[in-house]
């Protein structure tokens, strides 16, 4: 499970369905899955290009199957559309539309009760950090989000340790402390879960990931893979990356 690799791009807020149709149809043949979190308003169209090895995903959802909750969307919805995983607890949902770890939970298991792959985030804010409190908040995060959840449904989870202070600030943690809190969190989930759930579980690394940063990040042991925000909307810098990681892969 961990051994390949993974890149999951985060395109956020960004391109319209016409944009995103141009993009995928450019993308060189990939030999490697790679992931794609778009706008709910492209996912299907993009699932229906059926692009050999892009898997399409949403950055969001609703924990509750249907009902009077005006402007969201489920993961029924979302799975129908063809999509295969969700990005879940990203900072940005957390910090502007103040998502707590229990809403993060209810949506992982939502996500999973619908066979969509939860990539669930995790991450320190600068001020956090400076106070000496990464650990503490990256394992109440964990735990919370996590909660009650089985081996079996553990095991399917990727966890995206992204500090919030190298988010879309073109400053990433340096691949040895990124490597430090990555050896950390998998020391943490294995008291928490056992060895066969930590073996299991992708740890990627996300916050300003670039065609610069990508090959040191994949040499640590425990960095599974990258989540990328910015530098996946530009064809030229997501096709790099691409093409740096399928190069060598780990
Ligand atoms: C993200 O949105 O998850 C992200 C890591 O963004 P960026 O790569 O732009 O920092």
């Amino acid at each position: 499970m961990r051994k390949l690799f993974k890149v999951i791009c985060n395109w956020k807020m960004n391109k319209t369905i016409s944009e995103a149709i141009a993009f995928c149809k450019a993308v060189p043949p990939l030999v490697s899955p790679v992931y794609l979190a778009v706008p709910f308003t492209c996912l299907q169209p993009l699932a229906d290009l059926d692009i050999p090895m892009l898997q399409i995903g949403a950055q969001n959802l609703y924990p509750q199957h249907d009902g009077a909750f005006t402007g969201e969307v489920s993961a029924s919805m979302i799975k129908e559309t063809g999509a295969e995983f969700v990005i879940l607890g990203h900072s940005e949902r957390r910090q502007i539309f103040s998502e707590t770890n229990e809403f993060v939970n209810q949506k992982v298991k939502a996500a999973l009760l619908q066979d969509l792959v939860p990539i669930v985030c995790i991450g320190e804010t600068a001020i956090e950090k400076n106070q000496n409190r990464t650990r503490e908040v990256l394992k109440k995060q964990l735990l919370e989000s996590l909660k009650d959840l089985d081996t079996v449904a553990l095991k399917q989870i990727h966890l995206a340790y992204e500090p919030i202070w190298a988010i879309g600030t073109g400053t990433p943690s340096t691949p040895q402390s990124a490597q430090e809190i990555h050896f950390h969190l998998r020391q943490l989930i294995q008291e928490e879960w056992g060895e066969d759930v930590a073996e299991n579980m992708s740890i990627l690394y996300g916050g300003s990931v670039s065609d610069e940063s990508i090959e040191e990040l994949k040499k640590q042991p425990d960095i599974d893979g990258a989540l990328v925000g910015g530098a996946s909307l530009k064809l030229e810098t997501f096709s790099k990356i691409i093409a740096l990681v399928e190069g060598d892969p780990k």
